[in-house]
């Protein structure tokens, strides 16, 4: 386990329309992709994945190893990955999504001490554009 030092923004690219939930789709994707294991008995990729109705539910511990984002060491467990329901590069996300996203960002980077520039998107490390070109980074910070 590492103590987390950065958080990363992803988005699950699935519309809304097609899954209104889906945590347990997601589930079950990156386990058939070969994802490990979690101490927690999940396979999703992300530490946290946020639902259309503000729902946080947990996959992996802090601090554990990831499957989330292959580049520069963002599985080793220093960084936290909370994914949100959604399609944002064609779609807006939910108020309780971003009210979520919020008050996790506030309580994880307490926790942890976690300074607001270590908060980053997915985009910024692999050429995707993760999570979604109507997510704007300073904006998701300034919620902090
Ligand atoms: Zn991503």
């Amino acid at each position: 386990m590492k103590k987390p030092t950065a958080i990363m923004i992803h988005h699950t690219a699935v519309s809304y329309q097609f899954n209104h939930d889906q945590f347990v789709a997601n589930n079950s994707y990156h386990k058939n992709q070969g994802y490990t294991r979690s101490s927690l008995g999940f396979y999703l990729g992300y530490n946290y994945e946020i639902n259309r109705e503000g729902l946080i539910r947990q996959a992996r511990k802090d601090g554990e190893i990831t499957c989330a984002c292959y580049q520069k060491n963002m599985n080793d467990g220093h960084c936290l990955h909370i994914a949100i329901d959604g399609d944002f590069d064609h779609e807006q996300p939910f108020k309780n999504e971003i009210y979520a996203l919020r008050d996790k960002l506030r309580a994880l980077t307490k926790k942890y001490s976690i300074i607001k520039s270590a908060i980053v998107f997915h985009r910024q490390y692999a050429p995707k554009s993760c999570p979604g070109k109507n997510m704007d980074l300073s904006f998701i910070r300034s919620l902090v």
